[in-house]
This record gives structure tokens, sequence and C-alpha cells, in this order.
């Protein structure tokens, strides 16, 4: 049976920490399923749909990764109808830790045919989160080095700011 795996997120946008974490997860699993999750607890900058279409811009190169927009859902409730018997999550440290492994405990219970992945960012990565990215590129900050070009350009679009390239 193929392994599949479903990497859920807000990806609001998906940094070169998450597109690491799916190059991964990639070489791991049969099929790896990007999921762009809704996150009742984030306003987002940009809209699933356009989120998705950055993630499959920067995986295009990926035969065995998909993206999909899923709201309203609980993930292991998703992760079931994809036939996902994985979740991958990323770990840059031991916050991260500590709310994930709540995240996989429940998640353990309400369904226990799935396993929750924990892959370890790479430390090029370890301080890069969507909401850094966003407060730098607010004020003009170069985040190229940080995020596939996709998002380079529509952060330029969305916030303007006067970084180059
Ligand atoms: P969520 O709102 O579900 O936490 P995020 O888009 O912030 O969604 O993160 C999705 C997943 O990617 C989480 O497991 C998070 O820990 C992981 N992640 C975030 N940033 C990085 C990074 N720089 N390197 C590796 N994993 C990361």
């Amino acid at each position: 049976m193929a392994k599949i795996a479903l990497f859920p997120g807000s990806f609001d946008p998906m940094t070169n920490g998450h597109l690491d974490t799916v190059q991964r997860a990639s070489q791991l699993f049969d099929k790896v399923i990007v999921a762009v999750m809704t996150n009742t607890a984030k306003k987002p900058l940009f809209s699933s749909d356009e989120r998705v279409a950055l993630i499959e811009a920067a995986t295009a190169d990926l035969p065995n990764v998909s993206v999909v927009a899923q709201a309203g859902k609980l993930t292991v409730d998703f992760a079931h109808e994809m036939d996902a018997k994985f979740i991958i999550r990323g770990l840059r440290n031991a916050n991260d830790l500590a709310y994930e492994a709540d995240i996989a405990r429940v998640n353990a219970v309400l369904d226990q045919s799935i396993e929750t992945v924990f892959l370890l960012a790479d430390p090029a990565y370890l301080s890069v989160s969507s909401s850094m990215i966003k407060e730098v590129a607010t004020f003009g900050g170069d985040v190229s080095a940080l995020v596939p070009p996709a998002v380079v350009q529509a952060l330029k679009q969305r916030l303007g700011g006067n970084h180059e390239a």
C-alpha cells in the first residue's frame, strides 16, 4: 500500500523552512499532500487559493507532491479522506515540540490509525516563520534567501516595500 503523508499548515506564506520539510518528506513517502488549512487563530495575508498557488509553484519539480486547500474539517478526518496514514509536522525548537506534541496526542486519540511524524527543521531555517517573513517584508526587508522566488514576488505585490529583486 502506498505510504501517503499529509502536511497540514497555514503556509501564509510558504517559507524555505516549509519547503525543505516538503522536500525531505517527499523522499520518505510515496505521496505527500500539502494541505493549506484555515487556522481560526490567524488572520491570513494571502487567500487559501493564493497560498496553494505559491506552494504549487515552489514544489513543481516534486512529482509526488500535491497541494490542496482545506477548511472546516479536522486534520485527522481530512487525512482519512485522503488515505493518508501519516501527518507531517516540522519542529524548530522546544516551543514547537510542546505545541506539536499536544496536537499529535489529541489527533492520536481522535484517530489511532494515523501517526504524526516530526521532521527537525534545517538549522538554516530555524528562525524562519511566516509571521517573521511578513514582518520583515512589510518594512521592505529582503527575504529572498528565506522564501521561494514566487513568494518574494507575491509579498512585493501585496505589501509593496522598497526592497530589490
Ligand atoms: P500552523 O499554523 O499549522 O502552525 P505554519 O504554516 O505556521 O502552520 O507551520 C506549518 C508546519 O511547518 C508546522 O509544523 C511548523 O512547525 C512547521 N514549520 C514552520 N516553520 C518552519 C521552518 N522554518 N522549518 C521547518 N518547519 C517549519
